[in-house]
C-alpha cells in the first residue's frame, strides 16, 4: 500500500445521500438489502504508470460498467474519487451476496482497451446487511466501510461485517496507537462546512468536522474513528484538539469577520464531565476567541443519559456564552417533555430529514414542526443536508433560520475555507 496520498482531478465527493435515502425506504418497506462499498486500491499506482488521465478514465469506466450490470431496484452510486456503494436488493443468501461482489471485482478488472501490461484495477468489497446487521442507514453503511476495511487489512478481496469486526480491528491493527501518531503528527485535520443565514443569505459560520487520512489506510470515516476513540479512552483527547483547532481557525478569521460561529461536535460522554468546563475556557482564552462565537453540538440524547450532571454542565457553558446545539434532532427516543428547561440555543434537524423533505411528505412534516417546535421555545434552528435548491428554498418558506449542505458547500480543509469567507464578505 503506498503511504502518499495524491489528488486526482476527478470527481471529489463525500456523502451517502442517495444510497442513505434508499437504505432508509427499504427499512420502511421492510426490504432486505446486502449494502456494498466497494473500494479500489492501488490507484497511486495506476496514477504512476498510466497518469491521472487514464486513471481517470478507468475509474470512470468501471462506475458506468457498474451502473449497466445493476438490476432494476438495485442502486450504485459513486461516493469517492475511487470508492462506490451498491445495494443490492433481495439477495437473502450470503452465497449469492457473495458472487455478486465477485462479479463487481472481475467487472473492475476488465477495463476495456487494457494493454496486457497495464496493471488492473482491484477493489475490496466490504457488506453489512440491512436491516439484519442494522436498520440504520448510516450505521449500514459504517459497518460496510468497517467490513472493507477489514478486507483490505486481512487480505480478503470480499469481507462481510461481524459484528466484532471492530473490536478485532482495534486489536489487530494497532488503531488505537495509530490514532494516537495521527493526533501528534497532524493527520487529524479539521474541514468546516459553512453555514448561511437562510433568510439572508450571509455566511454565518460553520461546522467542525474532523477528517482523518491514516497513511497505510487511506481516508477513515469520522463515525468510524470517533467510536474507536470512545472505546479506546481517546475521545476526550481528540474533541479538545478538535476544539483548540476551532478556536484556532476563529483567531485566524479575526478581523476579517469577527462574528462568525464555529460549531463542534461533542459526544455525550463528555458532557458528563466537567473537565469539557476548563477545556473550553483554555482554548478560548488562548486564542482570544469570544466564546460567544464558539457552538458545541451534542446529540439529544446526551441529554437523556445523566439529565442532572449533563443539564447542569450545559448551564456553565452557556454561562461562559458558549452556544449549544442539539445535533441530529428528531433521531433520538427522547420525550418533548425535555424542552422545557432546555440549556440549549439552538436544535438542528438531521439531515436524513431534511434530505427526504421533497420526496417524502412524512420528513417535510417532521422539519416543518421541528421549525414550529424551536419557535414556540424560542430556539434557532438549522437545516443539515441541504443538497438542493428547492430544498433551500422550501426552508426559507418554512421560516428556518440556518442552513449547511453539499448544495451551499461540501467540508473544506482550512485554507479554503478562508478563501471561502474572504470571497464571500
Ligand atoms: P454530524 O455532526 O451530524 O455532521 C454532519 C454530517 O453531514 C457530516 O458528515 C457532513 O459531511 C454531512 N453532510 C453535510 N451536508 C451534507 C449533505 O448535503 N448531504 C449529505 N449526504 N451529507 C452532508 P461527516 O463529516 O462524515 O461526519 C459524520 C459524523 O461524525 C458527524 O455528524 C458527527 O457526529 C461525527 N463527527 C465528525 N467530526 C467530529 C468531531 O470532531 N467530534 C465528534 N465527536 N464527532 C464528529
Ligand atoms: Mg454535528
Ligand atoms: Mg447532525
Amino acid at each position: 500500500m503506498s503511504a502518499t496520498s495524491i489528488s486526482l482531478p476527478f470527481l471529489q465527493r463525500d456523502g451517502l445521500s442517495l444510497a442513505g435515502r434508499r437504505i432508509a425506504l427499504a427499512v420502511r418497506d421492510r426490504k432486505e438489502i446486502a449494502v456494498m462499498i466497494v473500494h479500489a486500491h492501488d490507484v497511486e499506482q495506476l496514477c504512476a504508470s498510466l497518469g491521472h488521465e487514464r486513471t481517470g478514465d478507468i475509474l470512470d469506466g468501471f462506475f458506468s460498467r457498474l451502473q449497466g450490470i445493476a438490476r432494476e431496484n438495485d442502486l450504485v452510486e459513486r461516493i469517492g474519487d475511487r470508492k462506490f456503494v451498491v445495494l443490492l436488493n433481495g439477495l437473502r443468501n450470503r452465497g449469492h451476496i457473495n458472487l455478486a461482489a465477485k462479479k463487481i471485482q472481475r467487472l473492475a478488472k476488465e477495463t476495456p482497451g487494457r494493454h496486457e501490461d497495464e496493471p488492473e484495477l482491484s477493489t475490496t468489497v466490504g457488506i453489512a446487511l440491512c436491516p439484519l446487521q442494522s436498520s440504520d442507514a448510516s450505521e449500514v453503511m459504517r459497518f460496510a466501510e468497517i467490513a472493507t476495511l477489514n478486507g483490505r487489512h486481512s487480505n480478503q478481496s470480499v469481507c462481510f461485517f461481524e459484528s466484532d469486526t471492530a473490536n478485532q480491528m482495534i486489536v489487530d491493527w494497532g488503531m488505537e496507537r495509530r490514532l494516537q501518531t495521527a493526533m501528534e503528527a497532524g493527520n487529524l485535520e479539521l474541514h468546516y462546512q459553512p453555514k448561511t443565514n437562510i433568510q439572508s443569505g450571509a455566511i454565518a459560520g460553520a461546522e467542525a468536522l474532523m477528517r482523518w487520512h491514516e497513511p497505510e489506510i487511506g481516508p477513515i470515516s469520522p463515525e468510524v474513528f470517533i467510536d474507536l476513540a470512545e472505546s479506546t479512552g481517546q475521545i476526550a483527547e481528540l474533541t479538545y484538539f478538535a476544539i483548540q483547532n476551532a478556536c484556532h481557525q476563529l483567531s485566524d478569521l479575526r478581523g476579517t469577520r469577527d462574528d462568525l460561529n464555529i460549531a463542534v461536535n461533542v459526544t455525550p460522554s463528555l458532557i458528563r464531565d466537567r473537565e469539557i468546563i476548563d477545556a473550553v475556557k483554555s482554548a478560548t482564552s488562548i486564542w482570544g476567541v469570544d466564546p460567544r462565537t464558539l457552538t458545541l453540538e451534542v446529540t439529544e440524547n446526551a441529554l437523556m443519559l445523566d439529565r442532572e450532571a449533563t443539564h447542569d454542565i450545559l448551564t456553565e457553558l452557556r454561562e461562559q456564552g458558549i452556544r449549544i446545539s442539539i445535533d441530529d434532532f428528531g433521531t433520538g427516543y427522547s420525550s418533548l417533555g425535555y424542552l422545557k428547561d432546555i440549556p440549549a440555543d439552538e436544535l438542528k434537524i438531521d439531515r436524513s430529514f431534511v434530505m427526504g423533505m421533497l420526496d417524502s411528505p412524512d420528513d417535510f412534516k417532521i422539519v416543518k414542526h421541528t421549525i414550529e417546535i424551536a419557535r414556540s421555545f424560542n430556539l434557532g434552528v438549522v437545516a443539515e443536508g441541504i443538497e438542493s435548491e428547492a430544498m433551500l428554498e422550501e426552508l426559507r418558506k418554512l421560516g428556518c433560520d440556518y442552513g449547511q449542505g453539499y448544495f451551499i458547500c461540501k467540508p473544506i480543509p482550512p485554507t479554503e475555507f478562508h478563501e471561502f469567507i474572504k470571497q464571500a464578505k
